[in-house]
């Protein structure tokens, strides 16, 4: 017998979502919001109505650290587990928490409802510990907050009625710039369409010399340009909102202050390129947001900047849907984005072809990110003299920085490109500082003799993330967190990706356990150089970055914990034979490998 609220949560994700296959994910996570998981009944009734075999239905469920077949119970509870995380007390957060409740990492409890476990970074680096319950976000989870949320557990007290003071997130805006100056006028970037002709506008940004702000740094201008020139029935805006570099999290405060200037841009860019639909994919650790977005979106309805003939243009109709992550990392590199948006695993596509002529269900489709959006509309608003007057020649314009770790204030900066990382430390408040890593696990990590290097593209380029580490951190074991991310966070696709990031872990580890010779560290770089060059996405290319930069960047810490032998093996075999011996009741030297017996 089926159980009927399997029944009515699929049915209410098909009724909310559509009977079409690309509204596969969502229906998912709906169904895990209600239920807690994907049940076999849900499954098959999705599968019947969408025409996607059971299988690959599964293939989605697993392929997604928030969705599971199995049940997570009335409480799901994910601590958030990067780095910097670690260096604010998440793990010891965690730990108290589950002593308490007497429970294992990503066991559930059935007696309790209750699962608890770790995921990658939250975007909540400035105020942690973090974690999520329930997709939730909870911030600052002090020893007494833990103790208060044990009790809330055994007492099952409904999350909705948990203090509303743990769920609050900062904005933590610590220094604003241009881009969040109060230039913004409602409506006014896309009138300019109107008023000066998209070519204009194209001209002004390529002017401008805006870059995605993703990192990748590709033009905005040409981007657009290419997708306006393509002839096709639809065409497709995507914001990605899928901040997921641990250590980033600025976007959060553009999603949840500055959101009508995102979905400005997001509206120029559909009058430019002549598309009519758009998507914000969210990631799924924002899902607090969510109401606010969509609140943000209907207002822009009402006043007529979303919707059929916007500003009064006959023809010009356009409007944007929130589409949610599920918590895979890899869905921020674009391709896998689209893949995700049609309900599908993050698989990143083999390119050529791009996005921008084929993307979305095979549209021209333009993915840009949150802080671009909002550039492209300050620029249409206010001119790319404007953009210009901070930056340098190569990178004009502004980045915001997520600055976190070891510094008295953390938070958001905006920053002119050009700016130095030790400018950057002094406004910060940071000292003693032993390396910054900037652009998350698979950007760079700097040592103090580089620390007069630039924030910019031709120089040192990022996303966001700026981490701070001082001379009392072990820059190893931060390696090694971000070696266990890549791990995690690698899709399996292709093999040097898949297998070369489990390598260079256990390398590292190797080192760690004071094994490491020369040769690993050599090896280290062969595999890096490997995966370099063979893997399918940016993910294998880079993963291998915090083993490598820890080489270069950092050799003699490195060097002091290498045992002086031209190698070692990582497996101690008479160790591990212990167990025979006991069982065996020997212990003679012919039952040890010196003693040249086995
Ligand atoms: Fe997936 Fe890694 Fe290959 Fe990218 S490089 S496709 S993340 S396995």
């Amino acid at each position: 017998m089926s159980d009927p609220r399997h029944v009515d949560a699929a049915e209410a994700g098909l009724s909310q979502w559509g009977e079409n296959a690309s509204s596969l994910l969502q229906i998912l996570i709906h169904i895990q919001q209600s239920l807690g998981h994907s049940p076999d009944t849900a499954v098959q009734l999705l599968s019947s109505r969408l025409g996607i075999e059971p299988a690959v239905i599964d293939g989605v469920v697993t392929f997604y650290s928030f969705l599971s077949h199995e049940p997570c119970g009335r409480y799901d509870i994910r601590f958030s587990d990067n780095i910097i995380d670690r260096m604010l007390g998440g793990r010891e957060s965690a730990e108290r928490l589950m002593k308490q409740l007497g429970l294992e990492a990503g066991k559930h409890d059935p007696a309790r409802g209750v699962t608890i476990d770790y995921t990658s970074c939250t975007g909540m680096g400035d105020q942690g510990p973090a974690a999520l319950v329930n997709g939730l976000t909870l911030t600052r989870l002090t020893p007494e907050r833990i103790d208060v949320i044990a009790d809330l557990v055994m007492r099952q007290v409904p999350v909705d009625e948990w203090p509303r003071d743990y769920f609050e997130v900062e904005e933590n805006l610590l220094a604003g710039d241009i881009l969040l100056d109060e230039w913004y006028h409602p409506g006014a970037a896309t009138q300019a369409v109107q008023s000066i002709g998209k070519s204009t506008i194209l001209e002004q940004l390529e002017k401008s010399g805006l870059r995605g702000r993703g990192g990748a740094g590709f033009s905005t201008g040409m981007k657009w340009r290419f997708c306006a020139e393509v002839e096709a029935e639809q065409k497709v805006v995507v914001c990605n909102a899928d901040e997921g570099e641990p250590g980033t999290f600025k976007d959060r405060l553009l999603l949840q202050s500055y959101a009508d200037r995102l979905y400005e841009g997001m509206t120029l860019c559909a009058a430019v390129t002549g598309a009519q639909k758009g998507f914000v994919y969210l990631r799924g650790e924002y899902r607090y947001l969510l109401e606010a977005l969509e609140g943000e979106l209907q207002k822009r309805r009402d006043a007529r900047l979303l919707g059929e003939s916007i500003l009064g243009q006959e023809g010009f109709d356009f409007d944007i849907r929130i589409h949610l992550g599920a918590g895979a990392y890899i869905c921020g590199e674009e391709s896998a984005l689209i893949e995700s948006l049609e309900g599908k695993r993050g698989v990143p596509r083999i390119r050529p072809p791009f996005p921008v002529t084929h993307g979305y269900l095979g549209c021209p489709t333009v993915v840009n990110n949150v802080e671009t959006f909002i550039a492209a509309a300050g620029i249409a608003e206010n001119g790319p003299e404007w953009f210009r007057s901070r930056g340098t020649e190569a990178s004009p314009g502004t980045k915001l920085l997520s600055i976190s770790g070891d510094c008295d204030k953390p938070g958001i900066y905006e920053i002119p490109f050009g700016m130095t990382i030790v400018e950057i430390l002094d406004r910060c408040g940071a000292s003693d500082t032993q390396a910054v890593q900037v652009a998350g696990p698979a950007g760079i990590m700097l040592a103090p003799e580089e620390f007069g290097r630039k924030i910019a593209y031709e120089d040192v380029p990022t996303g966001g993330s700026f981490m701070v580490f001082d001379t009392s951190r072990d820059l190893l074991a931060a390696a090694r967190n971000f070696m266990d991310f890549f791990v995690h966070e690698s899709c399996g696709f292709c093999t040097p990706c898949r297998v070369g990031t489990t390598l260079v872990n256990k390398l590292l580890e190797k080192i760690g356990n004071g094994h490491g010779t020369t040769v690993d560290l050599e090896t280290v770089q062969r595999m890096a150089s490997v995966m370099r060059n063979t893997s399918h996405c940016g993910l294998g290319a880079t993963a291998a970055n915090p083993a490598v930069h820890l080489i270069e960047h950092f050799p003699t810490m490195l060097y002091e914990r290498l045992r002086h032998t031209s190698f070692e093996p990582s497996f101690d075999l008479d160790a591990a034979l212990e167990e025979a011996r006991q069982a065996t009741g020997r212990n003679d030297p012919g039952a040890h490998l010196q003693g040249g017996g086995v």
